[in-house]
């Protein structure tokens, strides 16, 4: 996944890349731990299990994050935020507060969730 894109091809998405959704709801987990609810449409959105959505925390980067629970009928969605204060991500997520608004993509991804499984596990790892 590219985490940053060249300012000429953000102007060349244009209105794909606005902002779509709304905080109204902060919760600390723990000092480090921010779990935020967000208000937007999603009632097109696929939230299948292993999938990550992809959020503008700058006006040239991205970063993903997992849907934690969402409910169609009311239009929300939580992610859960680990705030490290080492990258533009971690401090942009930190700022946000309830009525910001930002952009967050659909959930997207390879389909890794068997149905028929009764144990499976997924982790994310970040290469360095
Ligand atoms: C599929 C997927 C799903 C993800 N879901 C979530 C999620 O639900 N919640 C979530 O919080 N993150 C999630 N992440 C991680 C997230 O995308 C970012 O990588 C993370 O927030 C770091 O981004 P950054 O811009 O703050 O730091 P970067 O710009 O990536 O890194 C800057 C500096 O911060 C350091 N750093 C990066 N991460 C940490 C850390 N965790 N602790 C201490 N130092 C760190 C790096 O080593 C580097 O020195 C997910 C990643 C993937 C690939």
């Amino acid at each position: 996944m590219i985490s940053s894109i060249p300012k000429w091809m953000i102007t060349l998405f244009g209105n794909k890349l606005s902002p779509n959704v709304t905080v109204i709801e902060i919760t600390f987990l723990s000092l480090q731990i921010k779990k935020i609810r967000f208000q937007g449409d999603i009632s097109e959105w696929d939230f299948s299990i292993g999938y990550a959505s992809v959020i503008r925390v700058s006006e040239t980067e991205f970063r993903n994050y997992t849907v934690a629970y969402h409910n169609k009928e009311n239009g929300v969605f939580d992610i859960i935020f680990h705030i490290h204060g080492n990258g533009v991500g971690s401090k942009f997520i930190e700022s946000l507060k309830v009525s910001d608004k930002l952009f967050i993509s659909p959930p997207r991804g390879k389909k890794l969730y068997e149905q028929n499984e009764q144990q499976q596990s997924f982790l994310a790892m970040k290469p360095h």
